[in-house]
């Protein structure tokens, strides 16, 4: 893929660079290494102090980085400046509780026969941050808060159509007065992150984006023994029950499967409603998907934008028409809309089979497979056989429900009465193909962290 803006609300290409070339990205990982050696020795009150002033630039540039991702992926401007705010939130949580975060954590000396002994979690060094285009600033931001807060500099390779985005987020860390280097862009593609991982100077590696590409990271990784965080691809469960407010969970339906146009990991994208209430939820969801404004993403009205690459669209399209082919119905949606850019209606399917493609896969877009189901031990059934296992989705009133759903869904997240999202305050990260490792908490922070056990006797 070239490294290019292109606005996918024309497909009008705007803006293209030439990567990097080897030379100079060997060049970029020494500056990181030389920042490094100063950095992990500044406090954590002084990291605190940069990322302040990080998340006030980011208020500051509030209006331009947000009018930016519209341009380079197609997500709405109200959804886009609410990432924004997102970022700035991350940003003041670890400068909050990060340094306390990093205290070393007392053990029982005596226990152990020493005068003292404690866990100091210290900084590893370079780490390379794999990212995708979908929350071009929040998926970067959710990996350099900590990583920075906790003393390590940062390499940033992300996704080849968001390079604008890429290189502000350099310059915002510039901006708010780190020191010179602890956190740089590499405008390269995929096929240089081989290169990168493999070189000595590079610590650890986080990726966040499909599968394939975790597979290929983390068997680099494992090649050369580095450690790695992977937050792949989803394809959460949402579980109707007749207890549950039945309007509440429709309306929530809606945002949980086409918040960012349908392009969030944790969309709920399979939907598993109770027979004595799935014909009005499927009613009222329908309802509400096919009143969805559909148009240009920097319209203060505009819900549903484009889909961030002509390639993406065709994805959607296929798995919608192989679906269709093998007997699914189509409720709402299930075509695009006519002219310039890579818009997709909002689209609902029921009788969903396991011969179609998207049943063991992720749609990444606004299209939502709904199956009817006789019991909640059904619907966990049918949701823990796929691949995937990031988020969940429970709506129902009732206690043992609840406690089934938390004790038996495999995922990395199980949200009860609203949807998956993330905040700087819980883990994020799933189990099975959804890759492993944790971000944001102390958690996040402590994956590239060494945790050193000291005895002194
Ligand atoms: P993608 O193709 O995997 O791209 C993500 C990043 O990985 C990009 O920077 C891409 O670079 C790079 N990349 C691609 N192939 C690679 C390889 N073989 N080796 C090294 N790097 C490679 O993902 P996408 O399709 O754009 O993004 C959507 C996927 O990301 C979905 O599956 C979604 O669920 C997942 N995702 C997961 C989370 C989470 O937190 N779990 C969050 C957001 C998205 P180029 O752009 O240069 O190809």
């Amino acid at each position: 893929m070239a490294i290019a803006t292109i606005n996918p609300a024309t497909g009008e290409t705007l803006k293209t660079y030439e990567p990097l070339p080897d030379d100079a990205v060997d060049e970029r990982i020494g500056r990181a290494v030389e920042a490094f050696r100063a950095y992990r020795l500044t406090s954590p009150q002084e990291r605190a102090g940069w990322l302040r002033a990080a998340a006030d630039v980011l208020d500051a540039d509030t209006d331009a980085v947000a009018e930016l991702m519209v341009t380079e992926m197609g997500k709405t401007l109200a959804a886009a400046k609410a990432e924004v705010g997102k970022c700035a939130k991350g940003l003041r949580y670890y400068a909050e509780h990060g340094p306390a975060m990093l205290e070393p954590r007392p053990a029982d000396a005596g226990a152990v026969g020493a005068e003292d002994a404690y866990v100091v979690h210290q900084p590893i060094g370079v780490v390379l941050a794999v990212m995708p285009w979908n929350f071009p600033l929040w998926q970067a931001m959710r990996f350099a808060a900590p990583a920075l807060m906790a003393g390590n500099v940062g390499l940033l390779k992300h996704a080849s159509n968001v390079p604008q985005t890429a290189l502000y987020i350099e310059e915002l860390f510039r901006k708010a007065g780190f020191p010179a280097d602890v956190f740089q862009t590499l405008l390269v593609g995929s096929k240089a992150v081989e290169r990168v991982l493999r070189d000595d100077r590079v610590a650890a590696a986080t990726l966040t984006g499909s599968a394939p590409a975790g597979q290929s990271v983390a068997s680099i990784a494992g090649d050369v023994l580095k450690k790695t965080v992977l937050e792949l691809g989803g394809s959460d469960p949402y579980i109707v029950m007749p207890s549950a407010d039945l309007d509440r969970a429709a309306e929530v339906a809606v945002t949980a499967r086409c918040q960012n146009n349908g392009q969030s990991c944790i969309a709920a994208k399979r939907f598993f409603v109770h027979r004595d209430v799935a014909e009005e939820f499927t009613r009222l969801f329908a309802e509400k998907l096919s009143a969805l404004v559909v148009g240009d993403p920097m319209a203060a009205d505009t819900q549903v934008g484009p889909l961030a690459t002509e390639s993406g669209r065709e994805d959607v399209e296929r798995y919608v028409q192989d679906a269709v082919d093998k007997g699914a119905t189509v409720v709402t949606g299930g075509e695009r809309v006519d002219g310039p850019g890579w818009f997709y209606r909002p689209t609902l399917l029921t009788g969903v089979t396991p011969e179609m493609d998207l049943y063991a896969e992720e749609v990444f877009g606004p299209v939502a497979a709904l199956w009817t189901v006789d019991s909640l031990e059904e619907a966990v059934e049918i949701a823990n056989s796929h691949p995937y296992g990031l988020g969940s989705n429970l709506w129902s009133e009732d206690e043992q429900e609840r406690a089934t759903f938390i004790r038996d869904v495999q995922a990395g997240m199980a949200f009860v009465n609203g949807m998956v999202t993330s905040y700087p305050e819980l883990p994020f990260g799933g189990v099975k193909q959804s890759g492993y490792g944790r971000e944001l908490t102390e958690l996040g922070m402590y994956e590239f962290t060494n945790a050193k056990t000291v005895w002194i006797g």
